[in-house]
């Protein structure tokens, strides 16, 4: 899965994410990735949010619309998606995978609870492209 999510200089946000599916995915098979509140999100008035990992647990328990409520409680970016995520694992233990999300003021997080996540970011004023490939314990 890819996720991608932009903000402008007037505050609109974009959010997209696109994904191959599963391994082993039944024919017709539709994963989180286009259900808005599970693999994908976005509110000019709270942020854009994308996830990955195993969709029948993300769109089951709305990743990415709990992250846009953790940031409205005032959880960072970087909790917000954390505590998404461990939500989702609580639920449906088999379920983990990662998150990213820009905020309408422009911060940006990631976290992850599954083997690894790559990401990247950039941010205007500082013409340089941040990234990684992070790896869980
Ligand atoms: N979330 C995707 C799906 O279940 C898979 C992935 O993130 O790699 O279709």
């Amino acid at each position: 899965t890819v996720g991608a999510v932009a903000i402008n200089t007037f505050g609109e946000i974009a959010a997209g994410t696109s994904t191959g599916g599963i391994a082993a995915k039944l024919p017709g098979r539709v994963g989180d990735t286009p259900i808005i509140g599970g693999g994908t999100f976005c509110d000019d008035a709270i942020c854009g949010a994308g996830a990955t990992g195993l969709g029948e647990a993300i769109m089951r328990t709305c990743v990415c619309s709990r992250i846009a409520n953790a940031l409205e409680k005032g959880e960072e970016p970087n909790q917000a998606c954390l505590s998404a995520l461990e939500f989702m694992t609580s639920r449906i233990p088999e379920g983990d995978g990662g998150a990213i999300v820009l905020t309408k003021d422009g911060e940006v997080g990631f976290n992850f609870n599954s083997n690894q996540m790559s990401w990247a970011y950039i941010k205007q004023d500082e013409n340089v492209i941040h990234y990684g490939i992070e790896k869980g314990d």
